[in-house]
């Protein structure tokens, strides 16, 4: 299924170069406290990679919060206003970017974070993001009208590089399910790097790779520059 020459690389952020993830639990979880309802791994893989609005109704209507969207949403960006500046990279993220930037292979981000959220995240790591050509953050970018798992997101992020790209050699790492889905509905190959916790069987045999971790991945074996040793 591999080595089907990619050109391009485009990166999901949350819990795939940004360990956000178990920030994004915790700061649900400590607003769900109050009213003794439980953010369970299942509502969670329903809810990543999806827009922050849709996950919102998602949550509230699963749990059967009574409380309106808005007050929920205030009282969960109150918790990442908190805990989302001290995150750190992913294993391997800092590296493989690093890798493909100095052999000019083009990157971007594409993330369901809005432009807020974005910089509350990344403000500890500007460096790191300057080396993508463009960041689509569909959480407020007027052109993303469907976010993951529709393909309008990764189809976005393609069309931004200089020349725009074919989608099938463009390569995508995403630790969700609906990311993941999303890549291959624009036509794209994808790398799976799941969470630990994560059921495996919902995407074997269905994705390019399945990894443990960023720092398990070899260029070479899609047609990138090989890491030098
Ligand atoms: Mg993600």
């Amino acid at each position: 299924m591999a080595n089907k020459n990619v050109s391009h690389v485009i990166f999901d952020m949350d819990g795939l170069l940004l360990d956000t993830e178990r920030l994004y639990t915790e700061a649900i979880q400590n607003v769900c406290d109050p009213f003794n309802k439980k953010y369970t791994w299942e509502l969670k893989q329903k809810v990543m990679g999806k827009k922050e609005s849709e996950s919102v109704k998602i949550i509230i209507e699963e749990l059967n919060l009574p409380i309106p969207d808005k007050q929920f949403l205030e009282e969960v960006h109150q918790q990442y206003n908190i805990l989302f500046p001290a995150v750190e990279l992913l294993p391997g993220a800092d590296k493989l970017v690093r890798h493909l930037h100095k052999h000019n292979i083009p990157i971007a981000v594409v993330t369901g974070s809005d432009t807020a959220s974005f910089e509350l995240k990344s403000q500890n790591h500007k460096a790191f993001f300057s080396l993508f050509h463009h960041l689509v953050l569909t959480g407020d970018d007027p052109e993303v009208r469907h976010g993951k798992p529709a393909p309008d997101p990764y189809l976005i992020g393609a069309r931004r590089f200089d020349d725009g790209v074919e989608p099938s050699k463009v390569l995508v790492f995403e630790d969700a399910v609906n990311g993941v889905e999303s890549a291959h509905a624009a036509g794209m190959q994808c790398i799976w790097v799941p969470h630990r916790e994560h059921d495996r069987a919902i995407l074997e045999g269905k994705t390019e790779l399945i990894l443990n971790s960023l720092v398990e991945f070899k260029p070479e074996e899609f047609g990138l520059p090989a890491f030098e040793s």
